[in-house]
């Protein structure tokens, strides 16, 4: 990703000799205008673009397909050893918000997921998130949707497990000189790794953290993630409330509805027990069908919403777009769009 950083801002400085004010105008082209086209910059002098376009590129990836939904956008991404990821841009009326995946591939397995059964490559760089996010921002741009206001790291793979790329792409993403987006419009998401839910408390950002709950009791939940084997319920719930404690920010569980797996009274009973007087919010999903999995979409979200509000716990049901084309939660893979 061209001039990500400062260091290397510098160094694409000193080689050209640029006094300051020039390298203002390159940032703002590319990070607020979206320019992926030195030869566009027409505010520069045509020597200057022509050195820039035959020395840099703006990203080294590249969109490889897009697949159109409503409300939803799919992009692939290709980096140059040939790994491709999907990212998805979500629209809304005043906004549109970035789904970005933090790794090719997915080393947690979850039963439910299309990326599960495909296993890890290999961790994404904070150049190649960033890469990615921009060519969320340049095809809003270009294709007039609404700007990228929103994050969510909450595509293919498990951000925690690529902790110091994600953290580092977090303070790029929020970057006044970069990309601006505000750190509290920032979502991660994670099967719930203890040790770096801990670590991730000590940074003192104010991102939402999504943990990913899916069923009341570790017995379940261990099927449907066999992670968790290593992460049991209540050490979690603990391990999230600090995490509360110490930045101040409400975590969010998410709850994949399953039908007859984890929908049921009983379920909305012992999960209302677990987080009794915590201080969160449940986000109750609706399962997209994954082709090859065995589960079924629930049709109890609502009495589930009431059971757990009930109980004096706050609930949301997450409106799903992006189904039809395969992006919404779930239903991303590293490879092309079918
Ligand atoms: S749901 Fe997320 S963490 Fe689980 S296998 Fe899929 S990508 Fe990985």
């Amino acid at each position: 990703m061209f001039a990500l950083d400062s260091v290397r801002f510098q160094k694409v400085a000193d080689e050209l000799n640029l006094p300051t004010f020039r390298l203002a105008q390159i940032r703002q082209w590319i990070y607020t205008h979206f320019t992926g086209d030195f030869n566009e910059m027409s505010n520069l002098s045509l020597a200057l673009r022509e050195t820039l376009a035959s020395k840099y590129r703006v990203t080294n990836s590249h969109v490889v397909a897009v697949r159109k939904g409503k409300g939803s956008v799919k992009l692939l991404v290709q980096y140059p050893d040939g790994a491709k990821i999907e990212t998805v841009i979500m629209s809304y009326r005043d906004w549109s918000s970035a789904c970005l995946s933090t790794q090719v591939g997915c080393a947690m397995g979850c039963a439910f997921c299309a990326t599960g059964p495909m296993g890890l490559e290999r961790n994404l760089t904070t150049d190649e998130m960033a890469e990615q996010l921009w060519h969320c921002c340049n095809y809003a741009k270009v294709n007039s949707l609404q700007p990228i206001r929103n994050i969510v790291l909450m595509g293919i793979g498990e951000p925690l497990a690529n902790f110091r790329n994600v953290v580092e792409f977090i303070r790029r993403a929020n970057d006044p000189q970069l990309f601006g987006i505000g750190q509290r419009r920032i979502t991660l998401s994670t099967v719930g790794l203890i040790s770096q839910i801990q670590e991730l408390a000590q940074l003192n950002l104010a991102i939402t953290l999504a943990v990913s709950l899916h069923a009341p009791n570790d017995k379940l939940r261990n099927q449907l993630m066999p992670i968790s084997r290593k992460y049991p319920l209540q050490e979690l719930v603990a391990a999230c409330r600090k995490y509360t404690e110490a930045t101040g920010r409400r975590v969010t569980y998410e709850y994949l509805l399953l039908a007859g797996i984890n929908d049921q009274d009983s379920h909305g009973a012992e999960l209302a027990r677990l987080l009794k007087g915590e201080n969160c919010l449940i986000n109750l999903i609706p399962f997209n069908q994954v082709s090859g999995a065995s589960f079924r979409p629930s049709s109890r979200a609502e009495v589930f919403q009431r059971q757990l509000e009930q109980a004096g716990l706050n609930a949301t049901i997450r409106r799903s777009i992006g189904q039809e084309i395969d992006a919404a939660c779930g239903q991303l893979r590293k490879g092309l769009p079918e």
